[in-house]
């Protein structure tokens, strides 16, 4: 095992380790290095420069954390619920007075705006309370068999879980998995992805510091291909809850179902937005707003299809697009800020790739945008302007594919059924929204649209409070809600013959 002595750490890490924001592997309550003593570099997308480095955990570690995770189960589990459900109050406490901090971290490490990032650390905060509030109002069921038997139905905790999260959200991803599975009673193995795991690292250490007993929380960073499939692979873990990318999902679901594994996947989406022509159309582009240029797109219920009345979609796109020219895209540190980098190179390359791809094979007219941003102010991030894209051709790319950047296609539509087909007319199934003030008109759409959540006059916004999840290839099992909570858990019955 490496020493924990502190020797070799460098100047960055050190530098959080003085303001108490630890940023090595946290195992078992405490921190621990790579047995390789290799680090991964973690990049700020709006310079280029390095922010921290975290430890390249390997095999040595997962191993670590599942032993460490094992060992802290059945004390876990034996609490009450309202007892676990306390521990998430205090945590969520001590989360909002440093907020500020994490959420800077946030920021330097994966590029949103500032109070952007300051919403995402405060809603992981909301979601462990909403979890700690429903806490004393969990019940198993009693049966009535007749008057010989009776029959009790526990909920216990599963066991040692897995979770994996990709870097697009990660206080929000990773409070929709940890929190349910903590209050069930589980115990945890957390990977955050290598881009963007500082959050994770300082959210799960002052967890621990509000009380969460050692082991119950075990954050192990690395590489996906060695940390996180030493996870799915791991047969102390009984359950995995992975986000992320489509292709990886496959792979998770391949490995962990050969062994019987529960499985629950969140992968893409496509997510459509239809603005109806009787829309409040100043709200209905502030949704745009939010719904396709959030977190510079990189979101997966953003609005990655807009489909308009065609009616109204002359005056839509003016205003759209008057609106866009105004967004101030820039380092997220700077309060003007609106949107700021793609998180990485890699990201920002894909982007790139598939407007070219528009551009080359005329399959849309680039109203605005569609050119990486360089020059002052810009200089070593991956900086991508928003993009408006009219008049796409039926197999533009932009409509099949998603899009993990602030791109839009806008699509007119003339009646609702085709704007519906239009909607399904895709493998994922995420989100969907319509606009409209027309009641008629939204329940025909929600009842026909292929989405694990359905929006009216929104989109984006998911509350801890309701079951959140995809259908097709968007993936399986839902988080949040009370629904979530009884993911974690298995049944067992006890029948009694009076
Ligand atoms: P990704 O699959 O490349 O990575 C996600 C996580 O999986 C990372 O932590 C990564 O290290 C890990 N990983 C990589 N290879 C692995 C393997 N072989 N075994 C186990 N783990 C492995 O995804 P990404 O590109 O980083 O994330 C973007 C995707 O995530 C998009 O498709 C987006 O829509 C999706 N996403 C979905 C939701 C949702 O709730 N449905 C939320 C956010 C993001």
């Amino acid at each position: 095992m490496a020493d924990n002595t502190g020797r070799g750490i460098p100047a960055t890490v050190k530098w959080h380790q003085a303001h108490s924001l630890s940023m090595q592997m946290r195992i078992g309550g405490a921190e621990m290095f790579s047995a390789d003593e290799r680090w991964i570099p973690v990049i700020n997308p709006a310079t280029g420069e390095e922010v921290d480095r975290v430890p390249e955990g390997t095999l040595y570690e997962v191993d670590a954390a599942v032993q460490a995770a094992g060992s802290a189960f059945d004390a876990w589990a034996a609490r009450t619920p309202r007892e676990r459900g306390m521990v998430l109050f205090r945590s969520a406490s001590a989360i909002r007075e440093q907020h500020q901090e994490i959420a800077k971290l946030l920021t330097a490490e994966q590029g949103k705006p500032l109070r952007d990032a300051v919403d995402e650390v405060r809603g992981f905060a909301n979601i462990l309370e909403f979890y700690a509030s429903i806490a004393g109002a969990l019940q198993g069921d009693l049966v009535d068999l007749g008057p010989s038997a009776d029959a009790i139905v526990r909920h216990e905790p599963i066991g040692v879980c897995g979770a994996i999260i990709p870097w697009n959200m990660p206080a929000i991803l990773m409070g929709w998995k940890i929190a349910p599975a903590i209050l069930a009673g589980n115990t945890m193995v957390f990977k955050p992805a290598s881009g963007a795991p500082l959050t994770c690292i300082s959210l799960a250490g002052l967890m621990e510091r509000a009380g969460l007993p050692p082991g119950v929380l075990n954050v192990v960073t690395g590489r996906g291909e060695v940390v996180g499939e030493g996870i799915v692979r791991h047969p102390g873990i009984r359950k995995i809850s992975f986000t992320g990318d489509q292709e990886t999902g496959d792979r998770v679901r391949e490995i962990a179902g050969s062994q019987l594994k529960e499985i629950h996947l969140e992968l893409g989406g496509s997510d459509p937005m239809i603005v109806w022509k009787d829309a409040d159309i100043g709200k209905a582009i502030t949704g745009v707003i939010k719904g396709r240029f959030y977190n510079a797109g990189q979101t997966c219920t953003a609005v990655k299809r807009l489909y308009v009345h065609h009616d109204i979609i002359k005056q839509f796109v003016r205003k759209l697009e008057d609106r866009v020219l105004h967004l101030r895209v820039g380092n997220g540190m700077d309060p003007s800020t609106d949107m700021g980098p793609l998180s990485g190179r890699a990201q920002l390359e894909r982007v790139v790739s598939i407007v070219n791809t528009v551009e080359s094979k005329v399959q849309g007219t680039i109203l605005t945008g569609g050119k990486v941003l360089s020059g002052p102010g810009f200089g070593g991030g991956f900086f991508y302007p928003p993009t408006l894209v009219t008049d796409p051709v039926p197999e533009c790319v932009l409509l099949s594919q998603e899009v993990f950047g602030p791109v839009l296609p806008i699509v007119p539509v003339a009646d609702l059924e085709t704007a519906i087909a239009q909607a399904n007319a895709t493998r994922y199934g995420l989100g969907a929204s319509i606009w409209t003030r027309d009641l008629a008109i939204a329940r025909k759409f929600f009842s026909s649209v292929a989405a694990g959540i359905v929006w009216v006059n929104r989109h984006v916004t998911v509350p801890p409070d309701i079951p959140f999840g995809g259908v097709k290839a968007s993936g399986m099992g839902r988080e949040n809600g009370i629904q979530a909570y009884y993911a974690y858990t298995r049944t067992k019955s006890l029948y009694i013959g009076w």
